[in-house]
């Protein structure tokens, strides 16, 4: 899969996903980070990408032209109209669901913003799909960028080692996942439950899933009623 970053902070985007897993995966090119600087772009001697809102108000937006320019070179490039995420806290917000949809893309662009956005008129030309990572608001769309290449790349083929581990997560069956524990059997005095250790499949099964149910019940009671509702 490739993802195509559109930003004014490509370093941020490279340097932070070239380690551990995605690192792995991107050497054994499973998956691709293609990163574009929008300020590349610039018409202007000073490479200045931004500008004072109309109306008034705090801060600077980022200009249309700069934006639209670095995507239409991206789609001749591509040849073809790719799917673009424009990263921002007035979207939907980013769920698992959401991540195995965009991982059967080939091509995945994503819009980072900066400073107080992008002038909605680039916004409304290039944009597929508004997401946001959640009820706050951050300084730019890079981190939020990361999060989602990051969710997205463990659901491709071939990235994690054990293939299981992928369908046994927080969030498959809206349930959060059960208590995991390792090596020492005891750590300052505390054991690991005992069904854990009989070698009885069917027991452990059946406590992680009275686990997950408690859990999810506890902390997200949005996904236990979504659970118990399709269980019927
Ligand atoms: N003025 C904007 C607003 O109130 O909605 C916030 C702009 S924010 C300071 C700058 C950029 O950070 C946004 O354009 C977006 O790309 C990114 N960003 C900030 N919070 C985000 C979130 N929760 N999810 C996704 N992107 C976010």
């Amino acid at each position: 899969m490739n993802f195509h970053v559109l930003t004014l902070f490509p370093d941020m985007i490279v340097n932070g996903l070239n380690h551990s897993i995605i690192g792995r995966a991107i050497d054994n090119k499973i998956l691709q980070i293609n990163t574009i600087n929008i300020r590349d772009y610039a018409d202007n001697k000073h490479m200045k990408v931004d500008d004072y809102p109309y109306g008034g108000g705090a801060g600077l937006v980022m200009q249309a032209r700069p934006v639209c320019a670095a995507y239409d070179d991206l789609v001749s490039t591509l040849q073809k109209k790719p799917r673009v995420v424009y990263m921002t806290p007035v979207g939907y917000t980013f769920t698992q669901e959401m991540a195995q949809e965009f991982a059967k893309e080939e091509e995945l662009v994503i819009l980072c913003g900066h400073y107080e956005g992008i002038d909605e008129r680039a916004l409304e030309r290039i944009v597929t799909d508004y997401v946001s990572i959640g009820d706050y608001v951050l300084t730019g769309g890079e981190l939020p960028a990361m999060i989602m290449i990051d969710v997205i790349a463990r659901l491709l083929p071939g990235v994690l080692h054990n293939g299981e581990s992928a369908q046994t997560e927080s969030f498959e069956n809206d349930l959060l996942e059960y208590p995991q524990y390792t090596r020492p059997e005891v750590f300052e005095g505390v054991s690991v439950p005992k069904v854990l250790l009989s070698g009885h499949h069917a027991n452990v099964d059946e406590w992680r899933l009275k686990q997950s149910i408690e859990r999810t019940k506890k902390y997200r009671p949005d996904l236990y009623n979504k659970y118990m509702e399709r269980r019927g």
